[in-house]
């Protein structure tokens, strides 16, 4: 028995053979006699190998996700790159190379390149560099560059093109193990979608080759050739841990149906494009919260209407015609932002935050806006306004929703029809929310703030925890408050806040005739069995 430890890319245990996964490297011709011909070959198999990437996006976006893809969608970019084009030509046409040898070497050099940069993210990308070019050499030289694997492996390589893993038929895959890799390779957002264990930072010897091995994804270990004890305990786990996922996953394309035959709406929350494939691999049935705030967050400057459309747009084409909620941006409070230069408040939960940032800054709300509705044209987007207390909130969103709409429309852009909803996270909102049923479409109550305020209680403060009480008699009649009142409306009614998943309450909110639950998407199929077996 030997234990190899490497570092953890995703968790989970596999156990199984070693398939050691050795790149075709067969040596390429370097000089041509005809240049012209090789830069009419180089075209041409560049242009096949768009063909295929677009093939394997396509199947990366069903297989794992539209991160996964954006994978595909990045070799793509690379080899329609002025810079990489132009590399390659001056290769064939300087050097006298063979399109082979000047795809190589323009590889080798856009690698050198990438790996040389400060930042983490980009130095990773010097794999892809290489990747995309062996890819295309494969096309030049008419061989495949798939990956052959006829039983369930532990594919450890000394670095994995996505490209080759996408391809591989997932029921063959337990699990990843490479040398060379990082926490933000492809091959690592791979395994990530497609929830395998994977390690790096493992060098293994051919002759581990067919081996059996443990790959403990969580421990960041690799144990070749582990003695009887050893394997039974990672057996035990592995069976454990299976019963229950595919207990749970046989539900996922099941109803959220109660025995009586009431449907109930299983949605998630999410906080940006990289969580639409694991809400999919949950049986996620939309998005009921995506908490835009995030992208606000993750920059050093207010995200641009290109920067937000692109995001949004990428949730509703990955969620395939599913709802996608898009919430508007809800700063402040326990959100700060520094580029936002918000004053100092003595009560910043009762302070500038959410629609008042919105109604108060309106061109921060109008850039947020275009980009909802420029993504509502590539799928089934909605608009949710948060924190709302007043009418006049609400009807001057919408006229600013409407305002932009006209002006998109002037300048002939394409929009979808987006639903409008508020979320209902103020006892202000429960009291009006007759009121505010009359100018919605539909309500989602946010029980992280709706009990904060009600029971005046900081959600923040570690030391109020025993009064944070989601269960006070208080918190529940508010919902079924807002129920009544929706519903009296035809308004349909879910909750998002954390109490959503609480499965204590489960029944009690399909009693009081709640319409939907959006979770974080782990919590979607153990809920989804909870609302079946009532
Ligand atoms: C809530 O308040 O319950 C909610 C879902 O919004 P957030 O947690 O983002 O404030
Ligand atoms: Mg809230």
């Amino acid at each position: 028995m030997k234990v190899y430890s490497g570092k953890s890319i995703n968790g989970s245990v596999a156990v199984g053979k070693i398939f050691i996964y050795s790149k075709n490297s067969a040596a390429v011709k370097e000089k041509a006699d005809d240049s012209a011909l090789e830069l009419s070959r180089y075209e041409n198999a560049s242009a096949a190998a768009c063909e295929q990437l677009d093939e394997l996006y396509q199947k990366a976006l069903a297989d794992a996700g539209v991160e996964a893809a954006g994978i595909f969608e990045f070799h793509r970019m690379m080899l329609e790159d002025d810079d990489y084009i132009d590399s390659v030509k001056e290769f064939i046409s300087d050097n006298g190379y063979t399109a082979e040898m000047a795809v190589k070497s323009t590889g080798k050099k856009f690698a050198a390149m990438f790996a040389e940069m400060d930042d983490e993210y980009m130095r990773a990308r010097s794999t892809d560099a290489k990747d995309v070019s062996d890819m295309l050499v494969s096309v030049l030289s008419g061989k495949s560059s798939r990956l052959n694997i006829n039983e369930p492996v532990i594919l450890a390589a000394e670095e994995l093109t996505p490209g080759g893993a996408i391809q591989l038929d997932k029921s063959k895959l337990l699990g990843f193990v490479t040398d060379i890799g990082s926490d933000n390779s492809h091959t690592a957002i791979l395994a990530r979608s497609l929830d395998l264990p994977a390690v790096y930072d493992v060098k293994l010897p051919e002759s581990c080759n067919g081996k059996m091995a443990i790959l403990d994804g969580c421990k960041g270990e690799l144990i070749i050739d582990p003695d009887s004890e050893t394997l039974e305990k990672a057996k035990a786990i592995l069976q454990k841990n299976e019963e229950r996922r595919l207990q749970l996953h046989a539900l996922k394309d099941l109803p959220a149906v109660t025995g009586d035959g009431r449907r109930i709406k299983l949605y998630a929350n999410i906080a940006g494009p990289e969580d639409v494939a694991d809400v999919l691999a949950n049986g996620g049935e939309g998005v009921g919260l995506f908490r835009t705030e995030f992208l606000y967050m993750n920059n050093d400057d207010y995200p641009t209407e290109e920067e937000q459309f692109a995001a949004y747009k990428a949730v509703a084409e990955g969620m395939k015609g599913k709802e996608v909620i898009i919430r508007t941006l809800d700063i402040g409070a326990d959100k700060q932002l520094d580029y936002m230069k918000m004053d100092n408040e003595v009560n910043p939960a009762l302070g500038c935050r959410a629609i008042r940032i919105c109604l108060t800054r309106p061109e921060i709300f109008r850039t947020q806006l275009r980009a909802i509705l420029r993504a509502s044209a590539y799928g089934n987007v909605s608009v949710m306004f948060p924190m709302i207390a007043s009418l006049w909130e609400v009807r001057e969103a919408k006229a600013m929703l409407e305002k932009c709409r006209q002006e998109l429309l002037g300048e002939g852009i394409d929009i979808g029809c987006p639903r409008v909803g508020v979320m209902i996270e103020t006892p202000a909102a429960v009291i009006i929310s007759d009121m505010l049923a009359e100018e919605v479409d539909f309500f989602s109550i946010g029980t992280n703030d709706l009990t904060q305020y009600t029971l005046a209680a900081d959600r923040q403060n570690p030391n109020l925890e025993k009064f944070v009480d989601t269960h006070n008699p208080a918190v529940l009649r508010m919902i079924r408050m807002t129920e009544e009142n929706a519903h009296a409306r035809g308004v349909s009614v879910a909750i998002c806040g954390e109490l959503g998943a609480d499965m204590t309450l489960t029944e009690e909110f399909l009693a009081m005739g709640i319409d939907g639950l959006s979770v974080a998407p782990p919590k979607l199929l153990p809920l989804k069995e909870k609302v079946r077996s009532l």
